[in-house]
């Protein structure tokens, strides 16, 4: 593990035990090394790098001013991109809701320390980040962040790909469909994943170029799927920003039946936080995607705080369950309520429920006992390429 590449938040209000957690971090080959001493600095430290982000931040419970519950809120509502590990003298029931808390808000929680810390719980927290980071790599890759400029040409040049991820009844085991993953065959570091570059397409208004490159290369090879007698449906994520324009739901339209498939086999994925939208423009594009067919569905559920009554402005028929709530569910009992209570409202809603990060026969056998329509997850497969997932289809189909 490359623990020097990582950099790291401390957030404590003691002095000496702030310094014994630095000492501990440096003895450890960790570079970059931040620190405050209450959750206001801390956001301040956050908000102000938007070049490299912080990886982990280790955060006390306790402190004067914002403590580290306000501190989490603010962390979630921000949508940080951060791990956390909670620390506390408080006891272990107090860190264990707070934890809850973390992940209610969406925040990636490795773990809760009790103090005193010892080295070792801290080694065993970086071995958690980089066994649950499968963005670990990617990460890694992205350390000197990769250049607009060099993604446009990585386009230009054909090396981005969908992958495929299955997506499968729970009820049948049949396989339902797959979701449309991008990835970046890189010339000289291999596949790269979405978080290496989707934030620089998305914050550069480029990213209808991916998005109309993995919806035309995922149709051209569903229809091939099609025409062997597998008939199944695609899912595509679709970026907020997208839905400005407001020609973007007839140039959906027209790559789709160009390849001769009718859109009632792909599912438009959009982020329950871009569901929530009132702009205008977005909406039209909704409505006019779901009029042509295209089945929407409203992805990272749970994370966004949207009200029932912001999300039934959208036509949508399936509540993807984001995966943070999934991956505890079985053996936390918050988390269970909180996924139940999806599967409830989407089955009121008349819409499908999906569980997104599936890892263990236990999730999946919890899932099916809740009345859970979907699964997807590493338990069932990881993203494939096409060959592989060619491969992975009933009967074979070779490529
Ligand atoms: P997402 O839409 O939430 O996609 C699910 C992510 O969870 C995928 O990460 C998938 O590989 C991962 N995943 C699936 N099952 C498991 C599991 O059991 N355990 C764990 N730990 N992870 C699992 P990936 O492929 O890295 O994609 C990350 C995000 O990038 C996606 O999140 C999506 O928001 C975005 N993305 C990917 N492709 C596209 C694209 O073509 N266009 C746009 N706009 N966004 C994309
Ligand atoms: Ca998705
Ligand atoms: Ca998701």
């Amino acid at each position: 593990m490359r623990v020097r590449e990582l950099s790291i938040l401390v957030v404590e209000d003691d002095d000496f035990q702030r310094q014994m957690v630095i000492n501990m971090l440096r003895s450890l080959g960790v570079a970059s090394v931040y620190d405050a001493s209450n959750g206001q600095q801390a956001i301040e430290i956050i908000r102000g790098k938007s070049e490299k982000l912080v990886d982990i931040i280790i955060c006390d419970l306790n402190m004067p001013e914002m403590d580290g519950l306000e501190f989490l809120r603010h962390l979630g509502q921000e949508h940080h991109n951060v791990s956390i590990i909670l620390v506390s003298a408080l006891g272990s029931r107090l860190l264990g809701s707070a934890a809850r808390m973390a992940k209610m808000y969406g925040i990636k929680l490795l773990g809760a320390i009790e103090k005193p810390i010892a080295l070792q719980q801290i080694k065993n927290m970086f071995h958690k980040y980089d066994r649950s980071e499968n963005k670990w790599l990617e990460a890694a890759n992205t350390s000197d962040g990769f250049l607009l400029k060099d993604i446009l040409q990585g386009i230009q040049a054909d090396e981005f790909e969908p992958f495929f991820q299955p997506k499968v009844d729970l009820a049948t085991d049949q396989l339902v469909g797959a979701e449309v993953l991008a990835r970046w065959n890189h010339p000289k570091l291999g596949v790269v994943g979405p978080y290496g570059f989707i934030p620089q397409l998305e914050q550069s208004k480029n990213i209808e170029g991916l998005t109309f490159m993995m919806l035309e290369k995922a149709s051209v090879a569903l229809r091939e799927f099609h025409d062997n007698g597998h008939t199944f449906n695609l899912s595509v994520n679709i970026s907020l920003a997208s839905l400005n324009d407001t020609a973007f739901a007839e140039k959906i339209t027209s790559i789709v039946r160009n390849v001769g498939l009718d859109p009632h086999h792909i599912i438009l994925e959009i982020t329950e936080t871009a569901a929530m939208t009132d702009a205008a423009h977005a909406l039209e594009n909704l409505a006019r995607l779901c009029m042509k067919g295209f089945t929407l569905s409203i992805d990272d559920y749970g994370t966004g705080y949207s009200s029932m009554q912001q999300l039934t402005r959208i036509a949508f028929s399936e509540l993807k369950i984001d995966q943070s709530f999934v991956k505890d569910l079985s053996d936390n009992e918050a988390m269970r309520i909180v996924v139940e209570s999806c599967i409830d409202m989407a089955h009121k809603l008349k819409v499908k429920s999906v569980a997104e990060g599936v890892e263990s026969q236990k999730d999946w056998d919890m899932l099916k006992s809740l009345g859970c329509d979907t699964a997807q997850g590493y338990f069932i497969a990881k993203p494939m390429n096409l060959a592989s997932f060619s491969r992975y289809l009933p009967g074979n189909l070779n490529y």
